[in-house]
């Protein structure tokens, strides 16, 4: 490697980019490098059939940071997408997040009052006082029927793990409302970028305008060559898994992954949303995402698409050789992983960041935060 950098940036996902960009815009060299084949980490998306495909998993834009929202404004256009995913409980179809359209579907109830009462009612006949679990967690906010029909299953697929072992937070990753509202997220901004996530990321790796630079190469692994690459730069920023960085020295990390079943199917409109979530515990796949619906099923044009692409999501425990997505951030995984910190900050000449990087089940907006933050924290 002839050229030498100011900075080496292993993974070319949403950290990695935003980080490069904030680099180069100091006047940094930056070389951003990832083992895929493509950039945009598990953000990708490609066009088939007219249709962006979210390869890695349905990703749905929403913050409530007007910082963040700026920032990603600058580097694409946003459409009006919010998000409303369908339960389907065995034919049963539910609203979600939870709300009154839920509740009424569920109970009959009509108003608030008479939600708020059912909930109040099932949460005393459970006994629980302080939750300790999502189990219990799920139960006192909706109810033991919302939990058994559109959370256990569900739930228990995803993770592969009881709820009563499951964290309470990533039950309160969903809102409850007593309202008539249908948006999975509370936050203040939301949408889809026209033209896909890899377009986006891929301008932030742009670097024309900036008085720095930014090379990308693919293909490129960290760890196989890792004396040779991390020679090339003064410094380097890592966003892979922490534990692999260390070759699991210290026992390996439990992630989930996902694995998608894609089909293009010749009619143009399969279920009649983007998301809709099988929360039984008997059908395989956790939710079936149907793609033209991020962009209301046209295409850049305008014009309908004919056709349609659908992804079966099936959750599974990571093992080595297939990709990790969810950190498990359970007590166990918790002591680990601040094991591995702990090595981690005391890692000359590295920074560590993303999701695989800190362990944390950042949502797009907390990986942009995040990434500002460390750059203006290592570059000022
Ligand atoms: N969840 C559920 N039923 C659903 C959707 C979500 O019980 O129909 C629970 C489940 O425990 C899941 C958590 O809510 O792990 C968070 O869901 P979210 O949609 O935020 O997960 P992601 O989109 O990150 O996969």
């Amino acid at each position: 490697m002839s050229a030498h950098y100011d900075y080496l940036i292993v993974g070319a996902g949403l950290f990695g980019a935003v980080f490069a960009r904030e680099a180069a815009a100091r006047g940094k060299k930056v070389l951003v490098i990832d083992r895929r084949d493509h950039i945009a980490g598990n953000v990708y998306t490609e066009k088939i059939e007219g249709i962006q495909v979210h390869t890695y998993g349905a990703h749905i834009f929403h913050t409530n940071s007007r910082e963040v929202w700026d920032y990603v404004n600058s580097f694409a256009v946003f459409n009006r997408f919010t998000n409303s995913p369908v339960a389907n409980y065995r034919g049963e179809l539910y609203s979600l997040p939870f709300n009154m359209y839920t509740f009424n579907r569920m109970w009959g109830v009509v108003t608030p009052e008479e939600a708020a009462a059912k909930i109040a009612e099932q949460r005393e006949a459970a006994g629980i006082t302080e939750p300790r679990n999502l189990e219990e967690q799920a139960i006192s906010l909706v109810g033991t029927d919302i939990y058994e029909k559109l959370i256990k299953g569900y739930t228990e697929k995803q993770w592969g793990r009881p709820c009563s072992e499951l964290p309470a937070f990533i039950i309160r990753r969903l809102p409850v409302r007593l309202t008539f509202d249908n948006n999975y997220f509370n936050a203040l901004y939301q949408g889809i970028p026209v033209g896909g996530y890899t377009g986006m990321v891929g301008r932030m790796l742009d670097a024309a305008d900036l008085p720095g630079s930014i090379e990308v190469r693919c293909g490129v692994d960290y760890l196989g060559d890792r004396d040779a690459l991390a020679a090339s730069a003064d410094r380097v920023l890592y966003t892979g898994a922490v534990d692999e960085y260390y070759g699991y020295a210290l026992g390996a990390l439990e992630y989930r992954s996902v694995r998608f079943e894609t089909e293009v199917l010749d009619m143009p409109n399969f279920q009649g949303n983007a998301a809709v979530n099988y929360t039984d515990g008997e059908t395989p796949w956790t939710r079936i995402i149907e793609h033209k619906w991020f962009e209301f099923g046209r295409d850049g044009e305008g014009r309908e698409l004919p056709k349609t692409v659908i992804s079966r999501e099936y959750s599974s425990e990571w093992k080595p050789g297939i990709e990790p997505y969810y950190p498990v951030n359970d007590e166990k995984n918790g002591k680990l992983y601040a094991k591995y910190r702990e090595l981690a900050e005391k890692e000359a000449g590295v920074i560590f960041g993303g999701r695989l990087g800190e362990y944390r089940y950042y949502d797009m907006d907390q990986v942009i935060a995040a990434a500002l933050l460390a750059a203006r924290g290592e570059l000022g």
